[in-house]
């Protein structure tokens, strides 16, 4: 199957932070890609803004590695990469100095598209707007893209967002979660909200409870000092897992709008239980194989910070009260894979007569091989009477779709794609994203206040213990973490 690709408009974007990890591994390489593939046009022109003091033929050398080494099979293609590297500028610039910006106005060209990129720390945010401002770069047709983490905390969020709403409005603001760009989050949208199939079933009265599971074998590495002041909660629950759990748990939108979705994953944030503490087990890893514990890792063997959360949250509202979402996330356990299972409730009655518990499960896969298997229970082939059997209906992407169905395109280019077509539905809103934080602040408050400490678990491990029995007092147990 064939993608289509549709060119977007030629634009300016300039991406400040342009020579830090982020650039270098995701947005250069994936601009490189929509090159190849004829989305992104020839004529639009990308600018690298950051501290180090380089000329633009060095920093067309830096882009160069960078896309030898992060950009994927396309990164041979050496005629491709001259023409991509033709679009490249690069400016010295800080953001809290006068330096600079009056060459990167220069080269903003009349009637584009203007997009700046944030990808600097979250504490420049602010600085980067009041620039931009001041250098009559904050037309209507510009817009602003911001890295997360969006705050630490429900007051921080509120500053970032005053301090671009003096310069930006909302629909000027793109506020990004890179899950929200993969193809099969957005998939999400699509099998609840294009089928007749699920949706009747989509509620506390066929659902049983739905799990969601993000599980990355990477311990904290080099990040121990930025993740210490994070930890799971902060790093993955408030943002990754919550727009999850709001694309399943949502309302259907009256349509395919930004503000018509955002609308709806607002509701759910605000229908969201306050989170009782035995419904949340934290953990940290142990040393192991894969090397040194969080405690090493960190630097600080009193940390109190979570590497590993499960938790059980209720959705107060007349479609989901009375079934639970299980959300879990962690580092350094058995396998990266990242899954959202609904599993329905059983029978009301079985006309086989005495069976195991059979049920229908849809496992919908985010990564690695993403895809949909949906469990049937079928008759076990052969003679010897009516035994009953859980099949999977399978549907990898992947082998279902050819290579586009797989996640050929990352998700930061689809992103920024998206950035400059003007379309915000994959892009949480300020209110969303207050809301979240709003929600999170009291579970975290909690914990300093009792002086909770975290759990340790075994690197390689599926997580603490605790966590099993979190859903075994429920009488129910979660999927295996695999890949
Ligand atoms: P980095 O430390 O590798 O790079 C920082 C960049 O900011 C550099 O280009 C540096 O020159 C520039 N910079 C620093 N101070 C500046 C100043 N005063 N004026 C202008 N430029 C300045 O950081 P990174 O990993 O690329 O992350 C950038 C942002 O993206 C951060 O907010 C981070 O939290 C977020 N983020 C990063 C990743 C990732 O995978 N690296 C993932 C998600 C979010």
């Amino acid at each position: 199957m064939v993608s289509r690709v549709i060119p977007v408009e030629p634009f300016d974007l300039v991406i400040f932070g342009g020579t830090g990890d982020l650039a270098r591994r995701k947005i250069l390489p994936g601009l490189f890609r929509r090159f190849c593939a004829g989305q992104m046009p020839p004529d639009a022109a990308i600018t690298g803004a950051a501290r180090s003091d380089m000329s633009e033929d060095e920093y067309r050398d830096f882009v160069r590695d960078a896309i030898h080494e992060f950009g994927g099979e396309q990164n041979h293609d050496e005629d491709k990469l001259s023409a991509f590297l033709e679009c490249l500028h690069y400016v010295p610039i800080d953001a809290r100095g006068e330096n600079g910006w009056r060459e990167l106005a220069g080269l903003m060209r009349k009637g584009m598209v203007h997009a700046f990129y944030f990808s600097v720390a979250p504490g420049l945010f602010g600085d980067l707007a009041e620039r931009l401002n001041q250098h009559g770069l904050t037309d209507e047709d510009s817009r602003i893209v911001v890295e997360k983490p969006f705050g630490r905390d429900l007051a921080s969020a509120k500053e970032l967002n005053r301090d671009l709403a003096a310069y930006f409005d909302e629909g000027q603001i793109y506020r990004i979660d890179h899950y929200l760009g993969k193809e099969t989050v957005q998939n999400l949208m699509a099998v609840r909200f294009g089928n007749m199939l699920f949706e009747p079933l989509w509620n506390s009265q066929y659902v049983d409870h739905i799990q969601i599971t993000v599980a990355e074998t990477v311990g904290v590495g080099g990040r121990g000092e930025y993740y210490d002041k994070s930890g799971a909660m902060r790093d993955m629950v408030q943002n990754h897992l919550m727009q999850l759990l709001c694309l399943i748990a949502m309302e259907p939108p009256s349509k395919f709008d930004p503000d018509a979705v955002r609308d709806e994953k607002l509701k759910v944030i605000r229908a969201l239980d306050d989170v009782e503490p035995h419904h949340i087990v934290r953990g940290q890893y142990d040393a192991g194989d894969e090397g040194p514990s969080f405690r090493e890792e960190v630097g600080d063997p009193r940390t109190r910070t979570e590497s590993y959360i499960a938790m059980k949250v209720g959705v107060s509202n007349w479609r989901w009260a009375g079934t639970p979402f299980y959300l879990r996330t962690g580092k350094r356990l058995k396998a990266r894979c990242s899954e959202i299972v609904v599993v329905f409730k059983a029978l009301n009655h079985s006309i086989f007569g005495e069976q195991e518990d059979h049920r229908n499960v849809l496992s919908i896969r985010l990564q690695p091989n993403e895809g949909m298997t949906l469990g049937v229970t079928i008759k076990e082939p052969g003679p010897g009477g009516m035994r009953l059997i859980d099949v999977p209906l399978d549907m990898s992407f992947a082998e279902a779709l050819g290579k586009d169905g797989s996640d050929q395109t990352d998700a930061y280019e689809r992103l920024i794609m998206d950035v400059i077509r003007g379309n915000q539905t994959l892009f949480m809103r300020g209110d969303e994203v207050e809301a979240a934080w709003a929600w999170t602040d009291p579970i975290i408050d909690g914990w300093d206040t009792r002086g909770d400490v975290p759990k340790i678990y075994d690197s390689g491990s599926e997580g603490p213990v605790d966590a099993v029995q979190l859903l075994a007092r429920d009488t129910r147990v979660w999927r295996k973490v695999a890949s």
